[in-house]
């Protein structure tokens, strides 16, 4: 039986997590559900996991909660805030932590889970993205399991050799294959993109996921922060991550090696795939996903990504060379300016240009502790704040 908190569990991986769980009771123990402020639906995940813990960071909320809790039959102990994640990650009888938070605010519940030992199933790419260094230290100190959630990475890690040491040269991988379906904008030109509207940028056409990484599809942020969570993960350079556009997202990537070999993971796209795969590692249980129908799909494209109407990815390679505190300036940015596209306070084309101004005006530095990012992401909040205010 494996212990299990999960981190963000009223998203869409937070719920696809659940949905695998509850397919296999017999495996695995819902220890803690955590949510920022959704108590309505966080109080019926209680009711069918029966946690120890329920975790809100908003206190309105948790308040409410508590009340539910009182008049169930329930005793799901409920807590409030930030230092409460952190606690429901490294609890001594939890064995692993889904990080499914969505931004840098997943990223401090994340680390301490990785620092306490506990196997970490990452779907919060914006740990890698903020502290890759200093997370990846972690893991290897602690000897902790850390399996990728992110669809992408997961066909990577399954498409890499079983005994992966995290040199690609002796390992005999050439280049890694990143592939991104384009978004729902793959097609839009660069004239329309500058009104194009957030219920456009959140209708992706593949995958169905919360507003803050569909946006990121649409922009390309989102392959900009995968190439580099995927130079974090596989220790692999950014010259050597390729990205490739492939509208039908059935190949999730790709690994290829010197002697000519492309290995990859095919299936349909549901995040349920890469989740049981993390839970069950190395085994396979089921997932409720359809098999791959390949006569139904017929066909398999793949493109180059277009650097000039997707800037973001651009900007994140940059980002990624820069090193330092620059991933972290560029996530902060790019976060401040998802959140302003969402409330319509900006155009869709000010996302890169906000973020390009912060990357100019915010000095960068070496990252030698925690508190380094921290910093690095405030200051680049502060500048696009005002930046915003300015526009
Ligand atoms: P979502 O917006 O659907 O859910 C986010 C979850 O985090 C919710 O439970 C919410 O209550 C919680 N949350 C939000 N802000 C918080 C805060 N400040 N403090 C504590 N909790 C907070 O997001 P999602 O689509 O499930 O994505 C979650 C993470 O997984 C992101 O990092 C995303 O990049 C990554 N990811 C998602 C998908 C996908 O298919 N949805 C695929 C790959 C990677
Ligand atoms: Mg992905």
């Amino acid at each position: 039986m494996q212990g299990i908190t999960v981190l963000g569990s009223t998203g869409s991986i937070g719920k696809s997590t659940l949905d695998v769980v509850a397919r296999h009771a017999d495996r695995y123990k819902i220890i803690a559900l955590t949510a920022n402020q959704q108590d309505e639906l966080l109080f019926a995940q209680c009711l069918q996991f029966n946690p120890q813990y329920a975790v809100l960071l908003d206190e309105a909320a948790a308040a409410r909660l508590t009340v539910r809790i009182q008049t169930s039959a329930l005793d799901t102990t409920v807590l409030c805030g930030a230092a409460a994640l952190e606690k429901v990650a490294t609890l001594p009888n939890v064995d692993a932590v889904m990080a499914a938070i969505v931004g840098a605010a997943g990223m401090p519940p994340t680390l301490a889970a990785a620092r306490a030992g506990k196997k970490i199933m990452l779907a919060n790419k914006e740990t890698l993205v903020l502290a890759g260094h200093l997370f990846m230290e972690a893991i290897h100190a602690s000897g902790s399991a850390l399996l990728p959630i992110d669809s992408e990475h997961n066909a990577i890690f399954q498409s890499l050799p079983a005994n992966y040491t995290g040199d690609m040269r002796t390992s005999g991988v050439s280049k890694i294959l990143l592939t991104a379906s384009g978004g729902p904008f793959r097609n839009t030109s660069l004239a329309q993109l500058q009104h194009v509207t957030p219920d456009q940028a959140c209708a992706h056409p593949n995958w169905s996921m919360g507003r803050k990484i569909s946006v990121d599809s649409a922009s390309m942020m989102n392959k900009g922060l995968e190439v580099i969570e995927a130079h974090w993960l596989f220790n692999v350079p950014a010259d050597d991550i390729q990205v490739v556009v492939h509208p039908q997202s059935v190949i999730h990537s790709m690994v290829q090696y010197v002697d000519g070999s492309v290995l990859a993971q095919l299936g349909n796209p549901d995040m349920r795939t890469p989740i049981a795969y993390a839970l069950a590692y190395p085994q396979r249980i089921d997932s409720g996903v359809a098999p791959l129908d390949l006569f139904q799909i017929a066909k398999l494209d793949f493109v180059a990504p277009d650097f000039v109407r997707f800037p973001c990815l651009g900007l994140a390679y940059q980002a990624l060379r820069a090193g330092g505190t620059t991933p972290a300036l560029l996530n902060a940015a790019n976060e401040v300016a998802v959140a302003a596209f969402l409330e319509q306070r900006i155009a869709f084309l000010d996302i890169p240009r906000l973020i390009e101004a912060v990357l100019g005006n915010v000095t960068q530095c070496e990252v030698t502790a925690l508190q380094d990012v921290l910093d690095a992401d405030a200051a680049a909040r502060r500048a696009a704040t005002d930046w915003i205010a300015r526009c």
